[in-house]
């Protein structure tokens, strides 16, 4: 990947630090309070950071505070009921009563409204990653270094991705 405009310096994507480590994973999502800088923070225009979605850990709800925001007008995908500013969750009808939230990667911000909402609300199932197919790496990871609630360490390059456990 180059990230030089003129395209004379090319990043090695498989590159890592010299003990093998990626930079950065945020390592507890139970330390996340979901302050938004993941999205702002990172060097790339769009945060290398995503919601994922553990189906595990979720209650399939029909009222999905993660979803839905606090007061909807209706339990309908129009806009205004939503929480996500991107249209980044879909939402698909499986069984009365239940309903399936799947993230679509490539609208998501990394914003984290939708994680403020499940965890406060539901089972935590949506929270944040970084995405290592997107990372660059960056051996000071801006985000790290912004977020709040120290929830960021570095991963070793053989386990990028730190899925949250089902509890
Ligand atoms: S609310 Fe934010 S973090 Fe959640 S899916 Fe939408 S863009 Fe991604
Ligand atoms: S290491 Fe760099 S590219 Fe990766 S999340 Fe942090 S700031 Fe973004
Ligand atoms: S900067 Fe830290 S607290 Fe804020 S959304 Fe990212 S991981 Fe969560």
């Amino acid at each position: 990947m180059s990230v030089c405009p003129k395209h004379i310096l090319w990043l090695d994507e498989t590159v890592t630090n010299i003990k093998g480590y990626h930079p950065s994973g945020i390592s507890d999502q139970d330390k996340c309070i979901a302050c938004g800088n993941c999205a702002t923070y990172c060097v790339l225009r769009e945060s290398a950071v995503k919601c994922v979605h553990s189906f595990a850990m979720c209650g399939y709800c029909e009222l999905c505070t993660g979803f839905f925001n606090p007061s909807p007008n209706d339990l309908t995908t129009a806009a205004e009921n939503v929480l996500c500013p991107t249209g980044a969750i879909v939402r698909r009808f499986v069984e009365d009563p239940y309903f399936e939230y799947t993230i679509d990667q490539n609208l998501c911000i990394g914003c984290g409204k939708c994680v403020k909402g499940c965890k406060m609300f539901g089972n935590g199932s949506l929270y944040l990653q970084v995405i290592h197919d997107r990372c660059l790496n960056c051996n000071q990871c801006s985000i790290a270094a912004a977020c709040p609630s120290e929830a960021w360490v570095r991963v070793p390059a053989a386990r990028p991705h730190l899925w949250k456990k089902v509890t």
